[in-house]
């Protein structure tokens, strides 16, 4: 019989390569071969023990996996329009189809608990649901998008994050023409939802960070940033005014980790009816300074964000296809499936080859050595 091979996070910081039987298929079902998955915070968060959701461990990790369809019933071909060997992205989320949320066509709400990556464990049959293996298995309501053949693997892989930024900052966000942007963290989401807003038709583009982030800032204003603000230097709302003449911004999008000082500043950079995008998680803390009146009197609209939807992630490819290049300078490492623990400890800073790790392709390789892709 055949098998796959994955990475399974025994416990919190233990991952441990096991194999499992790749299933049959039935008419309704299909398997992928993985070519790679992105990491993101929250493969981090999940290696340390921190994910409050799903079966818990052991769990094959993974939420942003890309790869080929080597194994497929006749209606799922006529499902999801694809078919063996197209190379194809899924859905982190399986959604249910019937609560609320999937009805009213919002699936980020979506209950479930089915998924990739951080819902299901090994022990629900047939174990393969993350994208840290050589093959996932594909349930018969998995959202698949077909890719296309060109893109290379480690710039492919930022399709789930740009489709988070896309939803973020325009499906959510509301950036259009002329929008004024202010995006407060530049990580991997922040950079890329720069490059969103850009695309957007955004006139102006503020991307605040710290000392430590002045790489980001720089790859930032590559990537369509009309201003960066260093907060250790100089006070973001006063900045934000003079770059705008008063106007201040229609948007502003925290996706800091952590930090409650963005959230409070926000408001203050928003003009009257702005709205304040929250996508940053801050680990459980609460904040209590809120200036509630001012959100009142000013008409500001708080709203949180989890992930993209299947529309951004649709957005996401067409833009990776028509801007891979100028995407391709976040991709920063990249690394083989046998050294996944090296690469998850990178993306937490615990390591560093001397280079920042901005976005991180995991391969499905087992047997090649990593290569760090330096810029
Ligand atoms: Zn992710
Ligand atoms: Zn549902």
């Amino acid at each position: 019989m055949a098998t796959a091979v994955a990475a399974v996070l025994e416990s919190a910081r233990n991952l441990q390569f096991r194999e499992f039987p790749i299933p049959e298929v039935s008419d309704d079902d299909a398997v992928m071969e993985v070519e790679a998955s992105g990491l993101c915070g929250t493969d981090y968060e999940q290696y340390l023990g921190g994910l409050s959701f799903g079966d818990g461990m052991p769990i094959i990790p993974g939420h942003e996996i890309i790869g080929r369809i080597t194994r497929i019933g006749a209606a799922a071909v006529k499902r999801w329009g694809v078919d063996v060997g197209d190379r194809v992205t899924v859905e982190p989320i399986i959604p249910c189809g019937v609560c609320e949320g999937c009805i009213e066509g919002a699936f980020t709400r979506c209950q479930s608990g089915l998924g990739y990556g951080m819902y299901r464990g090994t022990g629900t049959a047939p174990s393969l649901w993350g994208g840290y293996a050589t093959h996932v298995y594909l349930h018969p309501r998995a959202l698949i998008h077909k890719l296309p053949e060109d893109i290379p693997t480690n710039v492919t892989t930022l399709i789930n994050p740009l489709s988070n930024a896309i939803r973020w900052i325009y499906e959510v966000g509301g950036v259009g023409l002329g929008s004024t942007v202010v995006i407060a963290g530049p990580g991997q989401r922040g950079l890329l939802a720069a490059a969103a807003a850009k695309k957007a038709g955004a006139k102006t583009i503020i991307v605040t960070g710290t000392t430590t982030d002045g790489s980001r800032l720089d790859l930032a204003r590559n990537l369509g940033a009309t201003t960066t603000i260093n907060i250790d230097e100089e006070d973001p709302v006063t900045r934000v005014t003079e770059v705008t003449d008063g106007g201040m911004a229609d948007i502003v999008l925290d996706v800091s980790a952590g930090a409650m000082t963005p959230i409070l500043q926000g408001i203050d950079m928003l003009r009257r009816g702005g709205r304040l995008v929250l996508a940053g998680l801050k680990s459980g803390n609460k904040l209590n300074d809120v200036p509630i009146d001012q959100v009142v009197l000013r008409e500001i609209e708080l709203r949180g964000v989890v992930s993209g939807g299947y529309q951004s992630t649709e957005l996401a490819i067409g833009m990776i296809r028509e801007s891979a290049e100028t995407l391709a300078p976040l991709c920063t490492h990249v690394f083989a499936l046998r050294d996944v623990t090296n690469a998850v400890r990178t993306l937490g800073r615990e390591i560093t080859d001397g280079t920042d790790a901005v976005h991180i392709t995991l391969t499905s390789d087992m047997d090649q050595c990593s290569e760090s892709l330096i810029r």
